[in-house]
């Protein structure tokens, strides 16, 4: 097996007795069996690769982080959470959630962010993929709605390499679309700097009006030849965040 080389990886500690460690892991270009222009730890089933390599891949991902199966999206850039209980390929939703210890959830993204979420007690965990769509569809906070809604009280998220808002010019249509879809403080956030959307800025302000803390993981998508790129090179891996009870 050709694991793969992750770029963060963590342990978030119970806040009280009897509560369980969350595990989590941002994976990466780096390390995996994918060939080009896929190379090498490609985690998306969606882009083109070799499924064997994909599958090589994942199971690299499931020895790593301690689990037999992942639960992973084919993210649509829309609101939808998905409550599973099995790994598996979940379409139509950006969000999983789970109560289930032993099943990795993946988020997967080459630009937009990757976040995971954890309730501090180790009951409930998420993970989301968002863009600047997502912001707009209100994905994290329907995320943590759900987790909510299945016991979790304090939650910490990490939110996971995404392209800088350097690398992401826009034009002004795409700019006004966000001002007027996206809630104020989340936009004022994400349009920081004009003529740019700043994702995970707006991912972060989204999560302070939750009141959750958060833990970012280094590195613009676009600049780091360590990570994979959609606005860089077009066809591409896609790497992940995963987390696990
Ligand atoms: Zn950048």
């Amino acid at each position: 097996m050709k694991r793969l080389e992750p770029v963060s990886s963590g342990r978030l500690c119970p806040s009280e007795p009897g509560g369980r460690p969350v595990f989590w892991q941002a994976t990466g270009r780096r390390g995996g069996v994918s060939r080009a222009p896929f190379d090498g730890a490609n985690l998306a089933d969606y882009v083109g690769d070799d499924p064997l390599a994909v599958r090589a891949n994942h199971e690299a991902l499931c020895s790593d982080i301690g689990v037999g199966e992942l639960a992973f999206m084919a993210a649509v850039h829309g609101g939808d959470v998905a409550v599973v209980e099995h790994g598996g390929r979940y379409s139509n939703v950006d969000a999983l959630v789970t109560t289930s210890p032993g099943i990795g959830l993946l988020a997967l993204a080459a630009d937009c962010v990757p976040l995971a979420l954890a309730d501090r007690q180790g009951a409930v965990i998420g993970v989301v993929h968002c863009g600047w769509k997502g912001l707009g569809a209100n994905v994290i906070h329907h995320t943590v709605e759900s987790m909510r809604q299945r016991g979790a009280t304090a939650i910490t998220a990490v939110v996971g390499p995404s392209i800088c808002p350097r690398c992401y010019p826009v034009p002004p249509e795409r700019v006004a679309q966000v001002a007027r879809e996206v809630c104020p403080e989340v936009a004022a956030a994400a349009l920081h700097i004009p003529g740019s959307i700043h994702v995970a800025a707006g991912c972060i302000a989204q999560l302070a009006a939750l009141d959750i803390q958060h833990i970012q993981v280094a590195g613009c998508t676009a600049e780091s030849q360590g990570l994979f790129s959609y606005r860089r090179d077009q066809r591409t891996g896609r790497q992940g965040i995963c987390a696990r009870i």
